[in-house]
């Protein structure tokens, strides 16, 4: 995107509290806010953006002729007025103006990517096998990434990793045990590697603020991963909530069963033992006729477990990404019987579990939708 220099704001300091704001700061909130009143499909005249974000008559053409010189905006149409003279010219976002890429890193041996629009709306996809390796070289991701660039049809405006593990604000992945990673800075290697802004973020946590941006889903949420592990990402007042030390929604490894089975990571009982995928299938594979008994199973001691948190945040939708053939009624029907069973009273109204609307998209989806937020401002 150009940064246009010429565009003039009516304020030219403006004093928050001790930090004085520079006119790029203001441009740059200036077109943040007249973005977001027309994201993603909203037309309205100049007059109309100005009285919709209160912004000046002055700055309001000042920003939309920058927004257009960059072809973010595009005019289309008029007003319809019963007054005499000339109708408003209205004005809305070009979405396919530029391109978005998303990377999903959670699926176990291979890496997906796929490219949006500005709406987040699918033009193109791939992927690709990993070999197996102590730790998840770049290059398979890089490749991807250019191929996916080759097909766009418009220039890149950012890149999203969902990948798993615990990832700080500045795209750092502090641990990701599954991929060999340590303290390893995704966003500023594949930033240098691509000359693409890119953003990363926990793949649990992309697939909740996915659904929240792209299906609509609630303000207030947790999604649960059920793939090799267990994870939730949690949303609040439409924020990712990442914890004290990043790792909030890491519920995998909490022992929900004093006796249970030997985990991986040295206790027993933890949630994962009782409801991963890897778990689940061979369960299913021994005991193929009592199928329904075990997810069901599974349901339950999932239901137990989110119950408390429901209770104590007062979440009342609740989705679940996972294989369908795990992730099925009989599963969503258990989690939510419990969970209802065990917090439903007059306070707390009841809970509602359902699958993931974007299904395997979802992950992708959210990391498209963190470059839209963190790049436009909207979302
Ligand atoms: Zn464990």
């Amino acid at each position: 995107m150009s940064n246009s220099t010429g565009a003039s704001t009516s304020i030219r300091h403006k004093t928050v509290g001790s930090r004085v704001s520079l006119p790029s700061d203001i441009r740059k909130n200036n077109r943040r806010t007249v973005l977001r009143a027309l994201y993603p499909d909203r037309w309205l005249s100049r007059a109309d953006i100005a009285k919709t974000t209160g912004l000046s008559k002055v700055s309001t053409s000042d920003v939309v002729a920058d927004l257009i010189d960059d072809s973010l905006l595009v005019e289309g149409g008029f007003k319809p007025s019963s007054k005499p003279g000339k109708p408003a010219l209205l004005v809305g976002m070009h979405t396919q103006s530029m391109c978005v890429m998303g990377i999903d890193l959670s699926e176990v041996g291979t890496v997906q990517g796929i490219l949006t629009d500005l709406q987040g709306r699918v033009i193109a996809r791939s992927s690709k096998a990993l070999a197996p390796a102590q730790q998840l070289p770049l290059e398979p991701i890089v490749d991807l990434c250019n191929e996916l660039t080759s097909q766009a049809p418009a220039p890149i405006l950012g890149l999203g990793v969902a990948t798993p593990g615990t990832v700080n604000e500045n795209g750092t992945v502090l641990a990701a045990p599954n991929l060999g990673w340590t303290d390893l800075n995704l966003a500023a290697e594949l930033t240098s590697r691509l000359g693409v802004q890119t953003y990363v973020t926990n793949d649990a946590d992309s697939a909740a603020f996915g659904e929240r941006c792209f299906a609509q889903g609630p303000a207030n949420m947790i999604v649960v991963q059920i793939a090799r592990g267990v994870g939730a990402g949690v949303l609040i007042d439409n924020h990712i909530v990442r914890g004290s030390h990043y790792v909030a929604g890491e519920i995998g490894h909490v022992v929900v069963d004093e006796n249970g089975i030997p985990c991986a990571c040295g206790k027993r009982g933890c949630l994962e033992t009782l409801t991963s995928v890897p778990f689940l299938e061979s369960r299913i594979v021994e005991d193929p006729g009592n199928r329904e008994d075990i997810l069901a199973g599974a349901g339950e001691a999932l239901g137990a477990a989110l119950s408390m948190p429901v209770a104590l945040i007062n979440i009342t939708d609740i989705v679940i990404s996972g294989p369908t053939s795990i992730v099925d009624t009989t599963m969503l029907n258990a989690v939510e019987n419990t969970i209802n069973d065990r917090v439903h009273s007059r306070f707390i109204r009841s809970v509602h579990v359902h699958p993931t609307v974007l299904g395997t998209d979802a992950a992708a989806l959210g990391s498209v939708a963190c470059v839209l937020r963190h790049q436009l401002g909207v979302l």
